[in-house]
């Protein structure tokens, strides 16, 4: 099953997506976590992204579909996989296409995660992750269940995102709006898109994608 998970920045995409791999057996394909990940390691590709990156831009199309593509021919994405944060432009829809038809798989479903621009800024301010298992919180909506230590592996370290600054996430917002809110009409019209309402909680939402995913969603 190949599932994308298509919203602005903070409407819950990484959150669903880490509460799916546990259900379903899928991997989570975050290209955020990539990006992150390839500048972590001072690498000349990472490089060339933290500009982008701290910019609150799109990394260029070519750059991220190899990356994606390089990530999807591992052994573990043979079942599918949860897609979260990419496509983010029509480019890169086209691309996955092509990867997708080549390995035999299919897009199953796109959910569409919809939620207000205030309440994005809220999530992204108070968005922190575990530095050992990458499970993901927030200070007032998903805190730890015991204060500093992570529900997941114990962890004591957590990380909070250079480009959560309020100044790159307005950037970030705009790049949404401008290039990847062009992919809901794209999907529409492949028949392909489902919306749920992010505003609700994190169960509520949650419920609403299992009920997608099984064929019985209204
Ligand atoms: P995305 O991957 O779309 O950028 P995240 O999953 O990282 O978004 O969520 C952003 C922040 O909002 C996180 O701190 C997360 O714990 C919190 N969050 C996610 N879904 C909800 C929800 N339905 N209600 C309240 N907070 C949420
Ligand atoms: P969020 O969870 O807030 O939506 P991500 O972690 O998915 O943010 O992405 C963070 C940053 O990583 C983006 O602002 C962009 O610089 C880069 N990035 C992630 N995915 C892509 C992509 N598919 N195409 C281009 N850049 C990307
Ligand atoms: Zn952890």
């Amino acid at each position: 099953m190949i599932l994308i998970l298509l919203g602005p920045p903070g409407a819950g995409k990484g959150t669903q997506a880490q509460r799916l791999v546990s259900a379903h057996r899928l991997v989570q394909l975050s290209t955020g976590d990539m990006v992150r990940a390839a500048i972590a390691s001072g690498s000349e590709v990472g490089c060339q992204i933290k500009t982008y990156y701290d910019a609150g831009k799109l990394v260029p199309d070519a750059l991220i579909i190899a990356m994606f593509g390089e990530r999807l021919a591992q052994p573990d994405c043979v079942r599918g996989a949860i897609l979260d944060g990419f496509p983010r432009t029509v480019a890169q829809a086209a691309a996955l296409d092509a990867m997708l038809a080549e390995r035999g798989l299919t897009l199953d479903h796109v959910i569409e995660m919809t939620v207000d621009d205030e309440a994005l800024i809220e999530r992204i301010a108070g968005r922190f992750t575990c530095a050992a298992c990458g499970t993901g919180y927030h200070d007032r909506f998903k805190p730890t269940k015991v204060s500093g230590i992570c529900d997941t592996c114990g962890g004591m370290q957590f990380n909070r995102r250079a480009d959560d600054k309020a100044e790159t996430v307005r950037a970030r917002l705009e790049v949404y709006n401008g290039q990847t809110a062009p992919l809901l009409p794209y999907f529409r019209a492949k028949g392909k898109l489902r919306s749920v309402d992010g505003m609700a909680s994190i169960d509520t939402v949650g419920r609403a994608i299992n009920a997608i995913l099984e064929g019985h969603a209204g």
